[in-house]
């Protein structure tokens, strides 16, 4: 046997592996993760390394691969448990190692960056003017703009100085050799989330705590992290979900349970998707934890996001906040995990390994000896499913936790109705109304385009159905050249002329932007100042914060958005919230657009009523009897589930049942045939061996992408474990094939 190794593992390229071979007695001890001293270079010196795999493959001959000399024992580091984690992830959601490594390794960047560091002035104001005077008497017009800006900018970053204020090296460096300057890195609070005026003013103008002292925890609260820290304390590390209604204090318990776990000298990490991590939450945990905190997010240049990485490797952080990847931080002592919004699709990873962080977490807390808090207001299906199963531990807040503060009162209005009675517009009578008395009470208003998977689709305008495929009862997708497709199976039509259920003529596509929408509402309230958030203004840096923190600051009074609105964000003057149409992600062609459509409708409407003023919330639909808007508007969860649960029994989708889905994609259409229907000769075989239930193949969603074709097929079966097996085989034949090279295969685990 042999021993693939990494020897520096902080190396660019954490692929560099070296092969050694494995003496006998050693046999046992070492698979991935190990530790291992091993005869290194020419003068063969012992260095320690990792062993990421372990194969009886070599290219070497024998003569030219030497022996490992030993195992490392006694201590576990983060790496070696990261390296432990991405074997797992490999085997779990088939990738390759290399793949899996680079997905955990934090990459170190070389040479360090100017552009990470920032330039301080050590002078005081009345110097730094005489000095900046002096330098215009001299005429050095650089060194007198540069001195003059800080008069205005404690801090400048490196990058601004050189770029946008184009001065050069030759200016700085004098400056800095004369200690008038200085280069500092920048610090984690320092990011771009976190701007620096921001902090100076200290509040955030919409709730939280405004010092720094922790709330009292009301006695639900209380309850719940007395439970979690005792048996935390007794050894019990089974996965619990925090299942607490909109503003029902969920966050106030995180931080109970992570000062828990950082006075017994461990640490923790906090997941939030993306667009959830705002300034107003990272401020939160900075006033609990203060510098102990440490923040990633995707803004952050690689060489920022490693320096945040060292913090933790090092101790000086203890707690370490970010998306999905914030899951890999190296911490020597793990103690807890908290996974915020769990239910949140931006957990998913789409690049291999399409690793899923809930899953990925409770590895790396069973590697760790961490324990896992998951946290919703709409808790997954699965997570739910477990949790009822016995596997995770429940725990509930059911009320909302600022005193004073309520449940919004959630109404339909039903735009079928709307109709009837002569109302064309894409306002309901009802919305209007509302909008008029809250705005002209000086309120706020949110309307909210729920667009998350929204593929085109038609539906009927006077009796709501949308049309679907009638083997798979998922909404049938409607094709640029005219025609309506079912994804899962292929099932082709042509657009009916009326609707198949009532007859109307009204039935059509759907879809209004929210561009469109923002003109509209300007047209119908000319004297309400409107903000508009989407894909198009939020795609410059920052762009998001901004007309957020604009929002908050009552710079408008009408904010019209995507799901980017709905996030856990905490307006506490909004008293309305209108959902446009509530039918656009409930008729997408996926499984999940049940479960999606509640989700956001019970987001948007805890978005309503945070504060005294009591909330409302109106949900606009063609389908007022569909039971996710029914539950959503009476805020139950459990007969949600129900109803949810019991759709995906019957028709086998998870988390009934294991899906893989297989996604073969090729330039060459002739090609893609020729490979689907090879693989589909081979699961055809274990479909009628009764192994699996097989869907498909059928065209993707969207067929062509960039010129390049995609095919979709399902494979159903209850044990997740054979899927991965049926897996493993589909890709060992798939290697042997001819058209291999020409296609690409993408698989998915659910
Ligand atoms: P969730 O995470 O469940 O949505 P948060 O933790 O954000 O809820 O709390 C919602 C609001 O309630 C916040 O403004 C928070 O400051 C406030 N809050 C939470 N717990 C308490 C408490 N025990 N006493 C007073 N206010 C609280
Ligand atoms: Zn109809
Ligand atoms: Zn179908």
């Amino acid at each position: 046997m042999y021993a693939n190794i990494i020897i520096d593992i902080s190396h660019e390229k954490v692929d560099r592996t070296f092969q050694y071979r494995i003496p006998k007695p050693l046999e046992g001890q070492i698979r991935a993760g190990v530790q291992v001293r091993v005869p290194f270079g020419a003068g063969n010196r012992l260095r320690t390394g990792y062993v990421v795999e372990v194969t009886d493959r070599t290219e070497w001959a024998p003569e030219q691969i030497k022996d490992v000399a030993g195992v490392v024992t006694g201590s576990v580091t983060a790496e070696s448990q990261l390296i432990q984690l991405a074997w797992w992830m490999k085997e779990y959601y088939g990738s390759t190692m290399n793949q899996a490594l680079k997905t955990v390794l934090p990459v170190k960047q070389s040479v360090r960056r100017r552009e990470d560091r920032v330039l301080v002035c050590r002078l005081s104001r009345e110097e730094l003017r005489e000095a900046a005077e002096e330098a215009g008497r001299k005429k050095y017009r650089a060194r007198e703009r540069l001195l003059r800006a800080f008069l205005d900018n404690p801090r400048i970053p490196y990058g601004v100085a050189v770029r946008q204020m184009h001065l050069a090296a030759g200016v700085i460096k004098p400056l800095l050799e004369k200690g008038v300057l200085a280069l500092e890195s920048q610090q984690i609070w320092r990011d771009p989330v976190l701007s620096m005026e921001k902090l100076g003013n200290g509040g955030d103008g919409a709730g939280g705590p405004e010092t720094g002292a922790p709330l009292t925890l009301n006695p639900e609260q209380r309850a719940v992290a007395a439970d979690f820290c005792r048996r935390y304390d007794a050894g019990d590390r089974q996965t619990c979900l925090l299942y607490g209604v909109t503003g029902s204090g969920k966050t106030e318990v995180y931080m109970e349970l992570i000062r828990h776990v950082l006075a017994q000298g461990r640490q923790a990490i906090v997941l939030i998707p993306e667009i959830a991590l705002t300034y107003q939450t990272v401020l939160r945990f900075y006033r609990n934890f203060g510098s102990r905190v440490a923040v990633v997010n995707s803004r952050l240049s690689a060489g920022e996001r490693y320096d945040q990485f060292e913090r933790a490797r090092s101790g000086e952080a203890g707690v370490m906040i970010g998306p999905r990847s914030a899951l890999f931080t190296p911490f020597s002592n793990l103690g807890l995990i908290i996974l915020d919004e769990e239910h949140e699709t931006a957990y998913k990873s789409e690049l291999s390994p399409r690793y899923h962080a809930r899953e990925t977490a409770q590895k790396l807390a069973e590697l760790t000896g961490a324990a896992l808090v998951l946290g919703s207001a709409t808790p997954s299906l699965e997570a739910y499913s477990r949790a009822m199963a016995g596997r995770y531990r429940l725990y509930r807040l059911t009320k909302r936790a600022r005193p004073g503060s309520r449940m919004a009162r959630v109404t339909v209005a039903d735009l079928r109705k709307e109709l009837r009675e002569g109302n064309k517009s894409i306002f309901s009578r009802a919305l209007q109304e509302a909008m008029e008395e809250q705005l002209g009470q000086g309120n706020q208003v949110m309307l909210f385009l729920n667009r998350r998977g929204y593929a085109n689709f038609m539906s009927c305008r006077s009796c709501g159905q949308a049309l679907k495929c009638p083997h798979c009862d998922v909404t049938l997708t409607l094709h640029k050249n005219g025609s309506l497709v079912c994804h899962y199976c292929g099932y082709q039509a042509r657009p009916p002329k009326k609707c198949p259920s009532c007859g109307s003529p009204y039935i059509a596509g759907f879809g209004a932007g929210t561009q469109k929408i923002e003109e509209l509402v300007r047209n119908m309230f000319p004297a309400s100042r409107v903000l508009r958030m989407d894909l198009d203004t939020t795609s410059k840096k920052g762009g998001h914060e901004e007309i957020l923190a604009a929002f908050a600051d009552g710079e408008a009074d009408i904010l019209v958005g995507t799901q980017m609105i709905v996030k856990g964000h905490d307006f506490p003057r909004v008293t309305l919230v209108g959902v446009l149409a509530a039918d656009l992600s409930l008729y997408s062609a996926d499984f999940r657009c049940g479960e999606r459509t509640f989700q956001l409708l019970t987001q948007a409407a805890g978005r309503a009523g945070r504060d005294e003023a009591a909330g409302q919330v109106i949900i606009q639909t063609y389908s007022p009897e569909h039971y996710s808007i029914v539950c959503a508007a009476s805020q139950d969860y459990e007969a949600f589930y129900r109803q949810e649960m019991a759709y995906r029994q019957v028709l086998h989708y998870p988390p009934a049942c294991g899906l893989l889905s297989v996604l073969v994609s090729s330039r060459e259409e002739a090609v893609l045939n020729e490979a689907v229907n090879a693989l589909y000769g081979w699961v055809a075989g274990l479909e009628r061996a009764g192994r699996i239930e097989l869907i498909g193949p059928a065209e993707a969603p969207v067929y062509k992408v960039n010129d390049i074709y995609r095919k979709n097929l399902y494979l159903k079966q209850e044990k997740y474990d054979i899927l991965i097996k049926i897996k493993d085989e589909l890709e060992a034949r798939s290697g042997q094939a001819s058209w291999f090279s020409h296609v690409m295969m993408q698989y998915d685990l659910a």
